[in-house]
């Protein structure tokens, strides 16, 4: 059997993105090859808050005790070396138990499923067949990867989530997998080539919807979202892109929201919110 690092699981609304206001289990695994320190900061300057949290680790013993952060990663806790102990590895058989007893009617109804991070594609792979395949999830329609775009699928999962979505002979299609893919531009403060990987993301295509989701704040950023799309289409990338404000924690969502609607709009581009601030304050486990 096999085990997964989860960071948070937990049932909300998809605050994002293409499911935005559908119900959806939440599975965080841990572990991220990036840090995106550079949100929320002036352009070249990194955010320590996730490190001043770390001095006082000892001091939180759960997700639910963890302070936000209004700069860089705001869920630093699901890779950040310092929160590992708050992060059980969990065997997927308990996992799949775990997340049917989330679900309202203890029953898949119309719920998705949401595997983020962190950067899920990383190890975790090898683990989700045997998660994805569990009876206790026979009622699962949907799933959606939240990806950074950087990590390459391996062929053993493509073809099981190609199986996965496959429809029994002559029946209409009912199982659908997404990747939700968060390009990181230069305002993360990841260097451009480490974060653009558009043949990672046309190869995404190969096995289910895909859809950019760049976060942005200033024209500056925008322009480097334009940039990274023309490479992604350049490479032969379909899909949708969104905007998205960048904005963890209200006061700096409230500053972005409008602007970034508007550059969507005057761009022919889709508009996501992050509907978990508005409704929930981006608390840890919304
Ligand atoms: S890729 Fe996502 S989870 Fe990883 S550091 Fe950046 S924002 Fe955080």
């Amino acid at each position: 059997m096999s085990k997964i690092k989860v960071s948070e699981l937990f049932y909300s609304i998809q605050g994002e993105g293409r499911y935005m206001g559908v119900p959806s289990i939440f599975l965080r695994t841990y572990g991220c090859n990036f840090t995106c320190q550079g949100f929320g900061m002036p352009r070249g300057e990194l955010s320590t808050e996730a490190e001043a949290v770390a001095v006082n680790v000892e001091k939180y013993k759960n997700y639910k005790d963890l302070p936000l952060v209004s700069t860089g990663c705001d869920s630093y806790a699901s890779w950040h070396p310092s929160f590992k102990h708050l992060s059980p590895m969990l065997e997927t058989d308990s996992l799949a138990q775990s997340i049917v007893d989330l679900l309202p009617q203890k029953t898949w109804k119309d719920e998705h499923l949401v595997i983020t991070g962190g950067e899920p594609l990383l190890g975790w792979q090898r683990a989700y067949p045997d998660l994805i395949s569990h009876p206790l999830m026979r009622g699962l329609k949907e799933i959606t990867f939240e990806t950074n775009g950087t990590m390459r699928l391996t062929k053993v999962f493509k073809d099981f989530l190609n199986a996965w979505q496959q429809p029994p002979l002559g029946m209409p299609k009912t199982h659908e997998v997404t990747f939700s893919v968060s390009a990181k531009l230069p305002c993360s403060g990841e260097p451009w080539d480490d974060s653009i990987k558009p043949e990672v993301v046309v190869d995404y295509e190969t096995v289910g919807t895909v859809y950019l989701k760049f976060v942005i704040a200033t024209e500056q950023d925008f322009a480097d979202a334009e940039c990274a799309i023309a490479a992604y289409r350049k490479a032969g990338f379909k899909g949708h892109v969104y905007l998205m404000p960048v904005g963890g924690v209200e006061s700096v969502y409230a500053l972005n929201n409008r602007k970034v609607a508007d550059l969507a709009m005057k761009n022919g581009l889709r508009y996501s919110d992050r509907l978990q601030v508005p409704l929930f304050k981006n608390e840890w486990g919304t």
